[in-house]
């Protein structure tokens, strides 16, 4: 058979020769005979009976799920929420009772009419949340039929790549993914938890494949390439020997990673440098890790705002953070209070209108306006802080009187916990970002204020050149190295060395390696960047000598 090669979206990265495996298709309920008065009670137990063995397996998928991450986990948690909502249950029972529908249509419609409403969201990450309400209702449907799993009925080959019109959360947990190399689906977007949780184990994924089941057979040799979105059927011998020859390379380049991971950023002049990661959500933990990531050095909690309609509550964050926190196992996290408004508006938070966003009512300035939104994410912080090394910090700072606004209300908020007997740790390290250039200028007094500075030179560039950062027209003109931006840095280091106090950088130049000798030539212990930035920026850091560096950069900056 000649080779045939077909394009998706790649979802998560990573290359793979294996052999096709068609997944079973799921069952859809059939059972369509309306039943009549006297069987109304007998279905209704038949469905809580199956709801409560639904039960049963999303809780055994979620320990399955546990062994990647939380985050997969928490996935299991949304579906174990659903089995207890009325909007699902409740309103499949009223289909019985009202409707004299079977138990496996009722749900069945109960989720085709919550999945019409998914449906119509504009925001394609919620849009994909609906999928949920499919994984719940089919596993309530195959509980009813009284059947097994498929992926437990059918045994998987090793080497299987697993194709299927659409994969669920639920399925990809209780495969055995021993024997999975790659996933292909018909359907689905990079942001369906399927992706999210092949980005966790490592295993490429390409979604949007449409015509991957009519194309391909069971045991078809296929090449996956989860980069570029691309699959290969019944590979020419070419084709299959470049795939070897970049899977070889992507072993080698892990390998290399690998024994750079566990060696010190330390300079040949012996001097130690910390190297952090940026993380955006729980997920990124274990690639953080893996890159060899001595803590967390920027945590953007926008994430848990973004993407909604209300605001995440105490109990949601606390568990987030918490996941962070168990996730790096004692090692630092520094957790950035909310940092929105301007051009990241946060749809839960009604601000006016602005004519320039960026000079407005954004990062702590909003918080400091909701100072309720504040409150409850610094309890959610301090409560998380019970279970690691957990620091806080407040981003878009200005004056001495922004951070002591700031500070009163987390000493309030720690004395509140107390009160409640809640189990928290209130003695965290405070810090700042040093964005704004006012706060450069005066870093000698706002580090009286706090225990540590961390730069965000993205904004501060951006400040300082009167250059927007996100201006494509004026990108030439966004230099974050230009002198000016160097002097300030060089003034907060120095602030935060007469005091004895940390000081970190975890804008972009703290992973770009032209920045990074500057950096560390003008005092810069600490760099907090993209995770896979770390082993670059490591092997660089080994190479140099603090001496000449610190030589070099005064010179630039003289
Ligand atoms: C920065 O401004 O450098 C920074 C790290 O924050 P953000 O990019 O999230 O504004
Ligand atoms: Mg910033």
């Amino acid at each position: 058979m000649a080779e045939h090669v077909l394009n998706g979206v790649g979802a998560a990265p990573g290359f793979a020769i294996g052999r096709v495996f068609r997944y079973a298709p799921r069952e859809t309920a059939t059972e369509s005979q309306a039943i009549n008065q006297t069987e109304i009670e007998a279905e209704v137990a038949r469905l809580r009976d199956a709801t409560d063995r639904a039960r049963t397996r999303i809780t055994a998928a979620r320990e399955a799920a546990a062994k990647s991450g939380e985050a997969e986990a928490a996935i299991f948690d949304a579906h174990l929420l659903m089995l207890d909502d009325p909007a699902m249950i409740g309103e499949s029972e009223r289909r019985i009772r009202e409707d004299h529908q079977p138990a496996a249509i009722a749900v069945e419609q109960t989720a085709a009419a919550l999945r019409k409403m998914f449906d119509q969201i504009e925001d394609s990450y919620l849009r994909e949340r609906g999928k949920d309400v499919t994984d719940v209702a089919t596993q309530i449907i195959r509980a009813l039929q009284g059947d097994a799993s498929p992926s437990t009925a059918q045994t998987l080959p090793p080497d299987s790549v697993i194709v299927a019109d659409e994969l669920l959360a639920s399925d990809v947990a209780l495969l055995d993914m021993e024997r999975v190399t790659a996933l292909v689906t018909a359907q689905g977007s990079r942001t369906a938890h399927v992706a999210i949780m092949a980005r966790a184990m490592g295993l490429p994924i390409v979604v949007g494949v449409t015509d991957i089941l009519s194309r391909s057979r069971d045991g078809d040799v296929v090449t996956v390439d989860g980069e570029r979105g691309e699959v290969v059927l019944s590979p020419e011998p070419s084709t299959l020997a470049r795939m070897e020859e970049r899977i070889n390379t992507e072993r080698q380049e892990r390998l290399r990673r690998a024994e750079f991971r566990d060696l010190p950023g330390l300079t040949r002049d012996g001097t130690r440098i910390a190297l952090f990661a940026n993380i955006g959500t729980p997920d990124e933990i274990e690639a953080a890790l893996e890159q060899g990531a001595e803590g967390i050095g920027l945590v953007r909690t926008e994430f848990l705002f973004h993407e909604r309609s209300d605001l995440p509550d105490e109990q949601e964050q606390f568990l987030t953070y918490q996941a962070i926190a168990q996730g790096m196992a004692n090692r630092p996290v520094v957790i950035r209070t909310l940092d929105a408004g301007g051009d990241k508006p946060v749809a839960g938070i009604p601000v006016a209108t602005e004519m320039n966003p960026f000079l407005g009512v954004r990062g702590l300035r909003l918080s400091l306006k909701h100072p309720e939104i504040l409150r409850t994410q610094l309890r959610a912080i301090l409560r998380a802080a019970a279970s690691g090394d957990i620091h806080v910090m407040f981003p878009m700072v200005t004056t001495v009187d922004d951070v002591r606004a700031a500070r009163q209300i987390l000493a309030s908020v720690g004395a509140e916990l107390e009160a409640e007997g809640i189990e928290h740790r209130r003695d965290i390290p405070v810090g700042i970002m040093i964005e704004v250039p006012a706060a450069a200028v005066s870093a000698d007094r706002l580090i009286k204020e706090v225990d540590f500075f961390s730069l965000g030179t993205n904004d501060l560039a951006q400040y300082v050149l009167a250059v927007d950062r996100t201006n494509e027209l004026l990108a030439t003109n966004y230099s974050p190295l230009d002198v000016a931006v160097l002097r300030l840095i060089e003034r907060a280091v120095s602030a935060a060395d007469a005091a004895g106090k940390p000081v970190a950088v975890c804008g972009e130049l703290a992973g770009d390696l032209e920045a990074i000798p500057l950096l560390v030539g003008l005092g810069v212990r600490e760099l907090s960047m993209t995770a896979t930035r770390i082993p670059q920026a490591k092997e660089l850091i080994r190479e140099l000598r603090v001496g000449d560096e610190a030589q070099a950069a005064q010179a630039r900056i003289a």
